[in-house]
């Protein structure tokens, strides 16, 4: 990547390709993912192109069934499936990073991050969102953090044995279902020892309240968006931002259309400049150091304009035309999130 081409490169906070590729019913994904021509959001070459220089990879188990409970939650998977549906995505990138020949990197620390992204190889970062695939006694994160786990979020949007993962609601406040367990308090001391990330993305308002009093790390919310502007129960208050601000920590703004219009519509058509909305209103209130991207590519439904990892670049360039200066651009892009896992995991 040269500075000639003006592309700025981009550490986003969330993408679920891992999802996708696990999910695929084509054959050789691996291959696929680094080679190109694959459907979704992201594969290395479209990353390449759109100076999608790196992010957080999560690992997601979906929901055994297409069924809800009776709060209209969607039900957890069990413990073992979970477990074994984790490994395989966990596995999954560790493949990837072994066929790409260099061109993605897994990454341990923030020094991995910069180094993989001067020598332009995709810096991953491997994350869990919803960790249904661990027991009370925390095993598996002892294990899996030392295969290279960094990150987790306690709860997708259903509640687990450790915390309140908000549902889906648009025109609802975040405060729906309960505060976290007691092994979800647990599981937050366990991350701070190990300095694996917090994501607050998905969980509850009581639960986020509990992080905030337990974690001694910057609070991070990797894919949400700004309540103020669009009233869906995944994005966040201004009370919440003012905490995040508080902390050090940081907000991944979502490309989702559900997470950005103010009128809730599912509406694809939907202008890029939405998303600087968001940026701009979050950036007034807590700083532009805690502002960042959080595509949720391959993980949601995005505006059109925005078709692929490819069109990254679109995000910087509608960020110019609202007026942010070049170094505002480059800790959007990618300097804070990198920042704020310096802080969280240490040097
Ligand atoms: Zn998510």
């Amino acid at each position: 990547m040269t500075s000639s081409d003006n592309m700025v490169p981009v550490f986003d906070g969330h993408n679920d390709f891992l999802f996708r590729l696990h999910t695929s019913e084509q054959d050789k994904v691996v291959e696929g993912f680094c080679e190109g021509g694959e459907k979704g959001h992201i594969d290395l070459p479209k990353a390449k192109k759109g100076g999608l220089a790196g992010g957080l990879c999560a690992v997601y188990v979906p929901s055994p069934i297409k069924e809800v409970d009776s709060d209209g939650n969607f039900l957890a998977p069990d413990q073992p499936t979970a477990l074994d549906t984790s490994l395989a995505m966990a596995s999954m990138l560790f493949r990837i990073e072994a066929h790409s020949k260099g061109a993605l990197t897994v990454c341990r620390s923030a020094a991995d991050i910069r180094s993989a992204m001067d020598k332009g190889s995709f810096a991953s970062v491997l994350h869990i969102e919803g960790v249904e695939a661990f027991d009370h006694d925390l095993d598996e994160l002892y294990v899996l953090h030392q295969a290279g786990l960094r990150s987790l979020g306690p709860v997708w949007s259903r509640p687990n044995i450790f915390a309140y993962g908000v549902p889906f609601r648009f025109n609802s406040t975040p405060d729906i279902g309960p505060a976290l367990t007691e092994s979800g308090k647990r599981l937050i001391k366990v991350c701070n020892e190990l300095k694996v990330m917090i994501d607050l993305s998905h969980m509850n308002e009581k639960g986020f309240w509990d992080v905030a009093e337990i974690s001694d790390a910057p609070l991070v919310a990797s894919h949400s968006n700004a309540h103020a502007l669009c009233p869906h129960s995944r994005n966040l208050t201004d009370k919440q931002l003012d905490a995040i601000r508080d902390t050090g920590g940081l907000v991944g703004i979502n490309y989702g259309i559900s997470f950005l219009r103010e009128d809730g519509q599912r509406i694809t058509d939907t202008p890029v400049s939405e998303l600087i909305r968001h940026i701009d209103y979050i950036a007034n209130r807590i700083g532009i150091d805690h502002v960042a991207l959080g595509s949720d590519y391959d993980g949601t439904t995005i505006p059109d304009a925005l078709a692929s990892a490819a069109d990254q670049q679109l995000v910087i360039a509608e960020m110019r035309k609202h007026g942010f200066d070049e170094a505002s651009i480059n800790k959007v892009a990618h300097e804070n999130w990198i920042n704020v896992l310096e802080k969280t995991w240490g040097p």
